[in-house]
């Protein structure tokens, strides 16, 4: 397979002055990744500073309620309060060691920002996080903690004000200032080398799961179900898996409302391949080729492109698209909390929600691994905004 081109996703559709940094960055990835110097560093931080191993907890309460076994593979605990960091800390290294001087990024829900802007500092990097009007709204208490943290927060008032207009812009920004700035993408998405590199430092999730489950259950799961967007979070717990054709593999995307309705951010049920910010994805459009923006409650699932590589597994069939609806991921979110005592972000809720709601894709005796993205903080005025809107 040519590099960077997952079947007829991947690529680098990107201007000639871009060209050259990706090279640069590729190069640098390549060379640096590798050595047990960085390597080190890296692990090092994940584990004192993260808290690596996150643990994969056995969800007794729910598991009898599903009727299955049931794992949560326990990213909310990582600090931050998501998987983000994984990425954020593997990246913010790498350009330290680039002798960059800047880091710029962009966000939704916030979470990948507070993470860049965590790692941003203990290398010693100045961050500027670019995000939308629209999602800065929502997420209010973590631009409070990215500004806390010392990252600057542009406002980003393009197109709808959400997560694809942000990246535009700190493409754009980096077009400008690459020489001395990184830009420390947060999902697996974006022109080759990101999506390899985002996926590289994100399989640390798999990678764990795989020697937990083993110890803990004896085998391989039958199962193992993550939400996504860009798919950070699902390719870095499927990876290790790709080859065990025994082991399924779920991807859910946000439902919205409806499949019809215009929040709905269901790209495999309803998308299809297009180019978006450098690379060919599978991607929300309407009839014309025109971006759909999702409305989804769950900032983190809106951006319309998922990576090349996750659409390359879900075309070939080798991971299954689903999606959840609205209802049904607060539905799951209060039964995650009286279960298990564990308020999930509404992200996460989305393939919690989707294992409640299809048990008939899962046997009694199988071993479901949820990935646990991360924690519900962030999102508790939407949550009670809509037990109170039920009223
Ligand atoms: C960002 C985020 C996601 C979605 O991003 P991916 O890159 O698709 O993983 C999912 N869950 C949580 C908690 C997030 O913060």
């Amino acid at each position: 397979m040519k590099k960077g081109r997952f079947g007829i996703f991947g690529g680098q559709y990107v201007s000639e002055l871009l060209m050259p940094v990706l090279i640069e960055l590729e190069e640098a990835f390549d060379r640096i990744c590798p050595t047990e110097d960085f390597q080190r560093r890296f692990r090092g931080l994940l584990r004192d500073y993260g808290g690596r191993p996150t643990p994969l907890y056995y969800a007794q309460n729910l598991s009898g309620l599903v009727g299955f076994r049931v794992y949560l593979k326990r990213e909310d605990l990582l600090c931050g309060g998501s998987h983000k960091l994984n990425n954020s800390l593997g990246q913010a290294l790498l350009a330290s060691r680039m002798n960059k001087k800047r880091i710029i990024t962009e966000t939704a829900a916030g979470q990948h920002g507070v993470s860049a802007a965590m790692a941003g500092n203990i290398v010693g990097l100045e961050t500027e996080i670019f995000m939308g009007v629209k999602d800065m709204e929502r997420q209010e208490s973590n631009v409070k903690r990215m500004r806390l943290l010392g990252g600057r927060v542009t406002p980003v008032t393009t197109g709808y004000g959400l997560l694809k207009d942000a990246v535009s812009d700190t493409l754009r920004e980096w077009t400008t200032s690459s020489r001395t700035t990184h830009y420390l993408m947060g999902s697996a998405v974006g022109p080759h080398p990101f999506p390899m590199i985002v996926a590289t430092f994100q399989s640390v999730i798999g990678e764990e799961i795989k020697a937990q489950v083993l110890e803990k259950d004896g085998g391989l799961p039958d199962a193992i179900v993550a939400c996504g967007s860009g798919g950070s979070n699902a390719v870095g717990a499927f990876r290790p898996f790709i080859e065990e054709k025994d082991v399924r593999l779920y991807f859910i995307e946000g439902g919205g409302e409806s499949l019809d309705a215009d929040n709905c951010a269901a790209a495999f049920a309803l998308g299809r391949p297009g180019v978006l910010h450098g690379a060919v994805m599978q991607i929300l459009q309407d009839e014309h080729g025109q971006i759909k923006p999702s409305r989804t409650r769950a900032s983190g699932l809106n951006y319309p492109g998922r990576g090349p590589e996750i659409s390359h597994l879900c075309q070939t069939g080798r991971v299954k698209a689903g999606y959840a609806f609205d209802r049904d991921v607060f539905e799951a979110v209060r039964v995650m909390c009286r279960t298990e005592g564990l308020i999930p972000a509404l992200e996460t809720a989305h393939a919690i929600a989707y294992v409640l709601k299809n048990k008939e894709d899962f046997d009694r005796d199988d071993v479901v691994v949820i990935n646990y993205s991360g924690r519900g903080d962030k999102d508790l005025d939407l949550i009670f905004r809509h037990s109170e809107d039920k009223q």
